[in-house]
């Protein structure tokens, strides 16, 4: 066996990567050519790569690490518990301590009466968990026709193909298909989609929606309805204040069930334990992954309400993956609830932190390429346009200039995605007071860099409506 050593040069690992690795979402050939930024450590929110430069991770990896990089206690409990127990199953009428503590603790965490957990590996393998879950409960209720389950157009709910055809990437349907029996609504978008309305008659016009969709296809076969609180991966789009209070009234109305996905939201990232609080809504299922362990560990599930859960439990529920409450997972993910916790992590994003970058990352909004910065917590976007008045898309194709600005953050060490033409950020819920001057300091460097080169090449150029 001949392993690459970690130390051969950069260009030795890339061309070894491009042989060998395929990556998520990237066209792998013009990767090839270019070749991928090798990270080789982490320390709070800082990555190293294998140059040696220190990035400021502005994403938290992929809106997971809340409690940052390089802690100790997490590595200390994987160990302890794969020295003590590395695996079971939870399957054939057998538990264990990891699992059972979890559990208590997430119903303990989480708001009302979401009491029960079933485990999944990743916040896909729980959405698709959820798909199951909501049309068993609707047979077991003697209603199987409550098939339809309702969600939104560039929502996000992973990538496995239940997880999938609930979001709404159209990207993603187009390779492949979705799977039938899921109905997708417009987004509250009000920056790009909210034309003459105020943001509050939009958000009461997407909402209702809802309630269009569900007298359309009959209100006897709709079993749900699932969203992300805010809306991550989509953009960071934080709906206005009217939406969510008539989505929380058209699902009672209707009596369908609230799937909220929190996998991003959850554990911190608002402010809250989770986002259904901050933006007061009442689910009736949470999708829960990502922050639950800080990535440390893949673990993701589904928390349940009492209602959901007896119901379930009156029948045997085919269901359940290999790694179901993996109990190494749920030693570290317990770990790091206790870190948020008792480090007062979550409180800190909601009364310090998060009101500092509160601050600074809305007079972003000031800079002449930047039309709106929305902020919620430690999750935030800007929308680029050529004309803030008219609150103009971008001639050229969607995602130009955004991948010119993200260029230009990772050219200045700072980790900021950008989705199409709107940047965003959720970095580790442990950035300090000097850590967010960093990130906005680099932020108007690089927004400065990208307004230059746009106007150098013609690009600041706001696209006709037709
Ligand atoms: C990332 C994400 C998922 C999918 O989680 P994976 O662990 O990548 O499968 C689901 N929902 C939301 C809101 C997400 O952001």
């Amino acid at each position: 066996m001949s392993l690459i050593s970690p130390n051969a040069p950069t260009a030795e690992l890339q061309a070894l990567d491009a042989a060998h690795h395929m990556h998520p979402f990237t066209h792998g050939a013009d990767l090839a050519q270019k070749g991928a930024r090798v990270i080789t450590r982490a320390s709070g929110v800082w990555l190293t790569d294998s140059e040696g430069e220190r990035i400021l991770d502005g994403m938290a990896g992929l809106w997971c690490v809340n409690i940052g990089y390089g802690r100790k206690e997490l590595a200390a409990a994987a160990a302890r518990q794969m020295e003590e127990l590395p695996y079971y199953n939870t399957f054939f009428q057998t538990t264990h301590v990891p699992a059972i503590q979890l559990s208590a603790r997430l119903a303990e965490l989480a708001p009302g009466d979401l009491n029960h957990v079933f485990y999944a590996s990743s916040g896909s393998e729980a959405n698709d968990t959820n798909i199951r879950l909501v049309r068993t409960y609707w047979a077991e209720k003697g209603q199987p026709e409550r098939q339809t389950i309702i969600s939104r157009w560039n929502g996000y709910h992973g990538s496995s193909l239940g997880s999938m055809s609930l979001g709404g990437m159209k990207g993603m349907h187009a390779q492949g298909g979705a799977v039938p029996g899921i109905h997708h609504i417009d987004q509250p978008h009000w920056w790009a989609e909210g034309g003459d309305m105020s943001p509050e008659e939009f958000g009461l016009e997407r909402a209702r929606q809802l309630e269009q969709a569900i007298e359309e296809i009959g209100p006897e076969k709709v079993g749900a309805f699932i969203a992300e609180p805010i809306q991550g991966a989509g953009g960071v789009i934080v709906p206005p204040a009217t939406y969510w209070p008539e989505i929380q009234r058209i699902v009672k109305k209707y009596g369908i069930l609230l799937i909220a996905d929190e996998v991003i939201c959850g554990f911190g990232r608002t402010g809250n334990w989770f986002g259904s609080q901050t933006m007061g809504i009442t689910p009736d299922i949470m999708t829960i992954a990502k922050g639950l362990s800080s990535g440390y560990q893949p673990i993701g599930g589904s928390l349940l309400s009492d209602e959901v859960a007896n119901v379930i439990s009156g029948t045997e529920f085919n269901h359940g993956y290999t790694y179901s409450g993996h109990p190494v997972a749920c030693a570290v993910a317990l770990e790091n609830l206790r870190i948020l916790d008792e480090e007062g992590i979550v409180a800190r994003v909601a009364q310090e932190t998060g009101p500092y970058l509160r601050e600074k990352w809305q007079a972003l909004a000031d800079h002449p390429l930047v039309g709106e910065a929305q902020i919620e917590g430690f999750m935030g976007s800007i929308a680029l346009t050529p004309d803030k008045s008219a609150r103009a898309a971008f001639a050229s194709d969607a995602g130009t200039v955004g991948y010119i600005c993200r260029e230009r953050c990772f050219a200045n060490n700072l980790v900021m995605r950008h989705v199409g033409d709107r940047m965003i950020i959720s970095p580790p819920l442990v950035l300090s007071f000097d850590e967010i001057d960093t990130l906005i300091e680099r932020a108007v460097k690089s927004l400065d860099e990208c307004h230059a080169r746009l106007k150098a090449e013609g690009l600041m150029v706001a696209a006709s409506h037709g």
